[in-house]
């Protein structure tokens, strides 16, 4: 199963940082994936093969935009990014969500997609599904349909899918 065998590489790639970016925090870093490219590539191919029928690939900053990029070429369609606020030029529309301190904001260009487009959302990692809510909520006021979130990481013992339940969402490596 295509879930399956991503899990198992995003495993083998992955490694825990403890207090990161604060005490008590393990994080998961994903750089040792970046890093490999016969793993990194393998884990592109089955995230391709996995989903069809996709118009448009939009990634989350930062480390959306390094899964996202080169999966969006992989499936030959384009890429859209979803930065932090006041980065992006132009028109764009804005959605915020609660961190544990505060709150952050991500945009989107207005023109981002083609009205009804099917977009995959893609990320590293999946918590407390703010970021991930925050996304889909963007790419569906800018007229898109979110066909499909897929991250590569999943830490399941924070309420990230529940939060997600409108959308399909596929992880890979699930963290308990
Ligand atoms: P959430 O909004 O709480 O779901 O956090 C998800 C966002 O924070 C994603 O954009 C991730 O890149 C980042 N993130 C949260 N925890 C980790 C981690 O352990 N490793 C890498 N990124 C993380």
């Amino acid at each position: 199963m295509i879930e399956q065998r991503i899990a198992d590489v995003v495993a083998r790639h992955t490694r825990d940082i403890a207090d990161f970016p604060s005490p008590g925090v393990v994080f998961k870093d994903l750089t040792p994936l970046f890093a490999d490219p016969a793993a990194f590539g393998q884990v592109l191919d089955l995230l391709a093969e996995r989903h069809d029928g996709v118009d448009v690939v939009a990634g989350v900053e930062a480390r959306g935009f390094i899964i996202g990029a080169p999966l969006a070429q992989r499936m030959g369609v384009g890429f859209v990014p979803i930065r932090k606020k006041g980065k992006l030029p132009g028109d764009v529309v804005s959605a915020s969500y609660d961190l544990e301190y505060g709150s952050a904001t991500i945009e989107v260009q207005t023109d981002a997609v083609t009205p009804g487009a099917n977009v995959l959302v893609v990320d590293d990692v999946l918590a407390t599904g703010g970021t991930a809510v925050a996304a889909c909520e963007l790419i569906e006021k800018v007229g898109g349909r979110v066909a499909c979130l897929d991250v590569l990481v999943e830490l399941a013992f924070l309420p990230g899918r529940e939060r997600l339940d409108r959308w399909e969402l596929h992880t890979g490596l699930v963290v308990n």
